[in-house]
């Protein structure tokens, strides 16, 4: 495998001779099944949280009972899935494994006579099946994961993608900006269910359409592989100091899923509209994380641990912290997404003005109108549920 390949130039992916794969056991929610130092008591309860009984509904804004309702809901459909062949297969399908729950497909590959028409066939049904962002880049073993993890016996096990599988199609699902406005809150959970719940039905629905079509098709969701690299390789957008993928259409307000497939398509060009160059004079989402997870410092190539890849200059988030503020919310948190000035409604003119004006000499001055007039602040739960 080549650490450095020529994508790279277009991405801005700085990648050392050191370079690692990386193991999906040291992804930090898989470290809460083997790690003293992640597998707390809060831990546990955030897990348990997500089912109703457990949920700690108690009377302070966004975490009561009907928020917890809505947002345990929201997870039920990739949960349900989730546990299909969980107890006898050792399979914790989208979010450790991929998807195995295909119907059979179509013996020969329909005759695409050209990769031109593949993507126009594949783009017409994925428009029909409601897909928020798609893009394809070429398979690159970089970011697939050099082991999975065993939730039984807790060891490493073969990663079970098929490494002649030239092309990766990429997804990304839109997140509620009105739900998210609500973080820190259990309701504002209910944007990252939903998003994996949109994710989940199009990753199904496009993978068996691929196989119908007598193509192969993998599809895959939390695991297996790093969706944020390949989107990027994918021009689905670009990587901010968060280490979240910034779109044009979404700004960082979407959940990703990828398909590992034959069908014969035409690679995207990574898109660049100035984000990197904006996050070096943003601090916003450093400055707004209540445990300082994220650097306010230059791009580094030293990993905090385990949980970070090692052997690439990049924004790195402490993992750590992150999920310990989770766990000690009883909720997940998105104020990064939240504060962030890519976290926009793009359907509005004067909001792609910005984005455009953004990624020129002017983006300071972006940067402080976005500060003066938007504050970002926390929209209450109770204001949400009466809108
Ligand atoms: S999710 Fe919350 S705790 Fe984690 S990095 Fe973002 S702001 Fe910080
Ligand atoms: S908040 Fe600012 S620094 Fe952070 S990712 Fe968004 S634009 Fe970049």
């Amino acid at each position: 495998m080549k650490n450095r390949l020529p994508i790279d130039a277009k991405t801005g992916f700085d990648v050392n001779d050191d370079f690692e794969r990386f193991a999906q056991r040291n992804e930090i929610y898989c470290r809460s099944e083997w790690d003293p130092e992640i597998a707390s008591d809060a831990a546990r309860k955030f897990f348990d949280g997500h089912y109703m009984p457990h949920a700690r509904a108690r009377k302070a804004d966004g975490f009561g009972q009907r928020d917890y309702a809505l947002r345990n809901a929201s997870w039920h459909v990739t949960n349900v899935l989730r546990d299909l062949r969980r107890a006898d297969d050792d399979r914790k399908e989208g979010f450790f494994d991929t998807f195995s729950c295909h119907a059979e497909g179509w013996d020969e590959p329909y005759p695409f006579d050209s990769p031109e028409s593949g993507t126009a066939n594949l783009r017409r049904a994925a428009e029909s099946i409601g897909v928020g962002l798609m893009g394809v880049c070429e398979y690159d073993e970089r970011w697939v994961y050099e082991s999975r993890f065993s939730e039984k016996t807790k060891q490493d096990k073969p990663v079970d993608i098929p490494d002649d599988l030239p092309n990766v199609i990429v997804i990304g699902e839109p997140m509620d900006i009105g739900l998210t406005a609500t973080v820190p809150s259990a309701l504002s959970g209910s944007a990252t269910g939903i998003g994996y719940t949109h994710d989940t039905v199009v990753l199904l629905t496009l993978s068996q359409y691929i196989r119908n079509l007598g193509y192969r098709a993998v599809a895959s969701m939390n695991d297996s592989a790093l969706a944020i690299p390949l989107a990027a390789q994918a021009g689905l957008g670009e990587i901010g100091r968060h280490s979240l993928l910034i779109t044009k259409e979404y700004g960082p307000r979407l959940r990703l899923g990828k398909i590992f497939t034959d069908m014969p398509l035409l690679i995207d060009e990574p898109s660049n509209f100035g984000v990197r160059k904006f996050c070096e004079i943003c601090q916003r989402c450093s400055s707004a994380c209540p445990p300082k997870a994220i650097p306010a410092s230059a791009p580094s190539r030293t990993p905090h641990s385990v949980s970070n890849l090692k052997g690439i200059l990049k924004w790195t988030t402490i993992a750590e912290k992150c999920f310990r503020f989770w766990a000690s919310q009883n909720s997940d948190c998105s104020i990064c997404i939240r504060v962030c000035p890519y976290n926009r409604d793009f359907s509005r003119w004067h909001n792609r003005v910005w984005r455009r004006l953004a990624a020129t000499p002017l983006r300071k001055f972006m940067l402080q109108i976005d500060v003066f007039f938007n504050k970002r602040g926390r929209m209450s739960s109770r204001n949400w549920w009466r809108s």
